[in-house]
């Protein structure tokens, strides 16, 4: 009998590394199989009727990994890859991720097996709110239970359509907005939540190579400046990193999307390039660099950061010992498998993990749900008392001095913060000091990887979350 190659599952590549984290602390196994299950999958299947009076039966999934903490929370995707061990590692990987960046959730995740490029606005609205009604119907979607968001093919008009069906459904529901995330802002979503992945993304890798003394086991410098990246998948989270990233000082040398990617040692203007895509639907034609006609070779091209921004599973065994790249930002969830992830350690690549680097979307989200709750925009009601006191404190320093500030000064000091203003400077608290933190148990417990190191910060807390239950020894 030939040898039977087990498929791929994110689910098991996810409990493997959880396992490798367990060895640095004292759980009990019983505990550990618990953390790792996923509490509740649900799978279910329902009609499409398209404009020609056809008939499509279209599979939805929702799994609920961790009950831990509630509500639970995490994307979902529209992708026609995915299947119940993907949906189940996306949503594992969310409880960790939480846990990690300290935000109050258990992990979940849902998704259609649907290539979201073949069909229209209307039959995706159709399919968002029949997937809606279908998570209603068994309570697998609000405030205090879990709470959706947008993940790869959706985005805040999907978000619109879910928040619409479930006030439908719930009419005396006071905090039905806080039953998914990623609104638009008209839908009482929050400013700054679209951007929030790519920031986030920016920011942890703006961290990781901020230090010294990790860098110079690279080989490379510090800071951002100069350095060369190249990004996988220029959607949301891909397109932030590398426009942030960009202003940062860093250039983009090579952008890879599904149909083709452009290449240009002499960096790429990301604004320019992701105009032309959205005209063109891809970037055939680009009038600067070079087109890549096999983009996922672009992996493999020299560069100091690779940013796979796209789908898990683009680097494998296959293709991992050929990996240039000094750094590898995890912006997509589970782009580097297991295997790969070994090959890498030798190669001495550092691999900054997807649990740490995107979460962002769900910090940002965290806060937008905060923002539902209370019904009152972050900034509102102190804005106005604050300037009002910086300009009197401006003014008595100014009497006091016999000088004056200029207008610029006196602007900066007395302005307000904006709801925006808040929301960034939680997302860069929370991204810098989860950065620290798993780096500093990397180092003191002398563990490989930041991966590993992630998943035993985060499995710490969850357990800790457990044992004061009392559930288990
Ligand atoms: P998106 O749909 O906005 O963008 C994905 C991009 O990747 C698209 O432009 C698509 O054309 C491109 N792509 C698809 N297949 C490709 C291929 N083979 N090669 C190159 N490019 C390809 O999705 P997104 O929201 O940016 O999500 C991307 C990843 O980030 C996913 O893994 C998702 O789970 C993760 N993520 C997203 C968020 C969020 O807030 N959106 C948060 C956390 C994690």
């Amino acid at each position: 009998m030939g040898e039977v190659k087990e498929e791929y599952s994110l689910f098991k590549d996810v409990s493997k590394v959880v396992d490798l984290a367990a060895v640095y602390l004292d759980i009990h196994p019983g505990l550990l199989s618990q953390i790792k299950e996923c509490n509740s999958i649900y799978k279910f299947h329902f009609p499409l009727r398209n404009d020609d009076g056809t008939y499509e039966v279209l599979k939805g999934y929702r799994v609920q990994h961790s009950h831990h903490k509630l509500p639970v929370k995490g994307g979902i995707r529209y992708s026609s890859f995915v299947d119940e061990e993907e949906v189940k590692g996306l949503a594992a990987l969310m409880t960790y991720k939480c846990a990690l960046v300290n935000i109050p959730y258990g992990g979940a995740k849902g998704g259609v097996s649907i290539d979201p490029n073949k069909y229209n606005a209307t039959q995706l609205e159709r399919i968002t709110r029949r997937y809606t009604s279908e998570l209603i119907k068994k309570n697998f979607i609000g405030p205090a239970i879990d709470v959706p968001a947008p993940d790869y093919g959706t985005g805040a008009r999907e978000m619109s359509w879910i928040v619409d069906t479930y006030e439908a459904f719930n009419p005396n529901a006071i905090n039905a907005k806080g039953c998914v995330t990623g609104k638009p802002l008209s839908q009482h979503g929050i400013d700054g939540r679209t951007e929030a992945t790519g920031m986030g993304v920016y920011i942890g890798i703006r961290e990781a190579v901020s230090v010294k003394e990790d860098m110079d086991v690279l080989g490379l410098t510090t800071g951002l400046g100069g350095k060369k990246v190249i990004v996988q998948g220029l959607g949301n989270v891909g397109y932030y990193a590398a426009k942030y990233l960009q202003e940062a000082g860093a250039t983009i040398i090579g952008v890879a999307e599904y149909n083709g990617g452009i290449f240009d040692e002499g960096g790429i203007d990301i604004e320019a390039l992701k105009s032309f895509q959205v005209k063109n639907k891809g970037f055939k034609g680009y009038p600067k660099g070079n087109f890549v006609e096999e983009s996922a070779e672009m992996l493999t091209y020299p560069c100091d950061i690779l940013v796979p921004a796209a789908l898990e599973n683009v680097i494998t065994e296959k293709n991992a010992s050929q990996i240039q790249a000094k750094i590898i930002g995890e912006a997509a969830n589970g782009p580097v498998t297991q295997e790969a992830a070994q090959i890498l350690i030798e190669k001495n690549v550092l691999v900054i993990p997807d649990m740490y680097l995107n979460a962002g979307g769900v910090t940002v989200s965290y806060f937008e749900w905060l923002k539902n709750l209370s019904r009152v925009s972050f900034g509102k009601l102190e804005k106005r008392y604050d300037m009002k006191k910086y300009e009197a404190l401006l003014e008595s320093i100014e009497n006091a001095t016999g000088d004056t500030f200029t207008d610029e000064q006196k602007d900066l000091i007395v302005r307000g913060a904006s709801e925006r203003d808040l929301v960034n400077s939680g997302l860069e608290e929370t991204m810098v000091t989860a950065y620290h933190h798993m780096n500093s148990v990397r180092k003191s417990k002398g563990i490989k990887t930041l991966r590993i190191a992630a998943f035993t910060v985060a499995l710490e807390r969850i357990a800790v979350s457990y044992l004061d239950l009392g559930i288990f020894p």
